[in-house]
């Protein structure tokens, strides 16, 4: 079997067949990564730093090269994917200076106490070890940012685990590409060969998470293959941690004080909404409103000026069409469209469901919904009450933005109500764009997250692939060979 790339804007096959990694080459791969880590998570964390620098200059300088692949397989638009390429090389070396600061590592040092129990108690020195070999899902919506050498790979590399990544069948040549630079980098400052392993093909990435000797999981993508590849980890002989990140359907609460320039506003939420055609985990997919602002027209006549695009592959724009069609039939909104589509390609019209939050009684289902793409549901609401309400039986969410004035008083409430369901609540602000940084949170209540714990954004991220471990009353000599991120005197 083999994967070749596919044009959006034609729906044409073009360039090189890749084949899928044989059941042997995964177990080389498997063996390789797993001998590398013994290598990789004993490295000082300053020589770890050194790898990451190498690769992200290594991405940087080939930028435009990575961009125009992807480009050709994505339909995202270069500017987009160059700045793309920019971000996640920014990502690495943020994870790089994380490690030279020493950050994440915090040991806990916790002195003897020559005391009657309960008080008296040993030395321990509570501390963090590398997971182990780490399998990472590459995602089709961000070719690089959440693929081969997105966050998840940055995160568990600089944890100290290899990695192995099955790579997105929508974006095959650019993960190869993006895939062998990484390896040069890798070679060039003497890490190990097996640092980091590229497969293709589901099955082996099934395969890949059923293997006893991977030890933890990451993927983005939809709740359905991050919910299979979830239950194959829990399922295994030897449970795993699964770091899912599954979930684009995200609350955006309007306040009466909010709308000085409704005009702006519209044109705000249209850009958030229809950015890279929708197809953003972050998307503004669901807008309260009250309903005697009636943004409608406004919309209506911004959103018959803007055009379609194209969805990354046949099948993501297959699935969006079928869940907006149950989600018209189910809640028969009022409809507001943008330009018609074309003849050839994966495009759909951009469309806005318009409803009122009332007639929804009985239909909250349709809140679950998830069209991964260019539609947006508004409802109107005539109390605050209502929309907090609704929110509080939603599922979990990503992120949520809230739009009024500061001595608004139903702010605090709103805000309080969307707290609870969403890792990142956004001010005066639309939800798109996650900036990496140590502040972020991207990662929620299930499904936008299988472990709400945990961020894939932002350095914290590197903390789902460091294992907690205390080392209790261990000499100095004997410490400071086996533990490397701090020394004992
Ligand atoms: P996907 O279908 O979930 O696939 C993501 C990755 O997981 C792919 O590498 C896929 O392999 C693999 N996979 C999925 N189900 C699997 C299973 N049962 N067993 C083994 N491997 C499995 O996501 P996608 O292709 O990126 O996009 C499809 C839909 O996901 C979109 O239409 C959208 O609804 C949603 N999505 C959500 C986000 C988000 O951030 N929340 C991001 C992207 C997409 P193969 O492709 O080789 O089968």
């Amino acid at each position: 079997m083999t994967i070749q790339s596919v044009n959006p804007r034609t729906g044409e096959k073009f360039g090189t067949l890749i084949p899928e990694t044989t059941p042997a080459e995964l177990e080389a791969k498997i063996a390789l990564s797993l001998e590398s880590f013994q290598t990789w998570s004993t490295l000082p964390p300053a020589l770890r730093a050194k790898s990451l620098h190498a690769i992200a200059e290594k991405l940087q300088a080939n930028s435009t090269e990575l961009a125009d692949i992807a480009d050709l397989e994505t339909n995202l638009g270069k500017v987009r994917l160059i700045g793309e390429v920019s971000r996640t090389s920014f990502q690495l070396h943020q994870f790089a200076y994380a490690l030279e600061s020493g950050d994440f590592i915090s040991p806990v040092i916790d002195s003897a106490v020559d005391a009657p129990l309960p008080q008296g108690h040993p030395e321990l020195i509570r501390t963090q070890t590398p997971i182990g070999v780490v399998a990472v899902f590459g995602a089709s919506n961000f070719p690089f940012a959440f693929s081969v050498l997105g966050g998840d790979t940055a995160s568990a590399l600089a944890a100290g685990c290899t990695v192995i990544v099955k790579s997105h069948p929508a974006h095959p040549q650019t993960s190869v590409r993006t895939y062998k630079l990484a390896t040069e980098a890798l070679l060039e400052v003497g890490a190990p060969m097996g640092t980091l392993g590229l497969i293709n093909g589901v099955e082996s990435g099934r395969m890949l998470l059923e293997d006893g000797r991977i030890s933890a999981g990451a993927f983005t993508g939809s709740r359905q293959g991050g919910r299979a590849l979830f239950d194959i980890s829990n399922k295994r002989a030897t449970p795993i941690p699964f770091y899912g990140e599954l979930g684009s359907v995200n609350p955006v609460v309007v306040l009466a004080s909010a709308l000085d320039d409704p005009k702006g506003f519209v044109a705000g939420y249209l850009d958030s909404l229809l950015l890279g055609n929708g197809q953003f985990c972050t998307n503004p997919s669901l807008l309260f409103v009250p309903v005697d602002l009636s943004l409608e027209n406004e919309i209506e006549s911004q959103l018959a000026d803007r055009v379609p695009s194209t969805f990354l592959s046949e099948a993501t724009k297959m699935l969006h069409d079928k869940n907006r069609e149950a989600l018209r039939a189910l809640i028969t909104p009022k409809i507001l469209a943008g330009q018609k589509i074309g003849e050839v390609g994966f495009y759909s019209s951009p469309t806005v469901f318009l409803s009122r939050i009332s007639d929804l009684q009985g239909k909250e289902s349709a809140l679950s919904i998830e069209c991964f793409g260019p539609t947006g549901l508004v409802l109107t609401y005539k109390t605050v009450f209502e929309v907090t309400d609704l929110i509080s039986r939603m599922e979990g969410a990503l992120v949520a933005s809230v739009f009024g004035k500061v001595d608004d008083t139903q702010a605090p409430i709103v805000v309080r109500t969307l707290a609870k369901k969403v890792g990142r609540v956004a001010w005066n602000a639309w939800p798109t764009g996650v900036a990496v940084a140590t502040g972020q949170q991207h990662g929620g209540p299930y499904p936008a997250s299988t472990s709400p714990l945990h961020t894939s954004v932002g350095t914290w991220a590197i903390t789902r692939f460091l294992r907690p471990i205390t080392f209790q009353s261990l000499p100095s000599a004997l410490f400071n060979l086996v533990a490397t991120n701090i020394e004992k005197s």
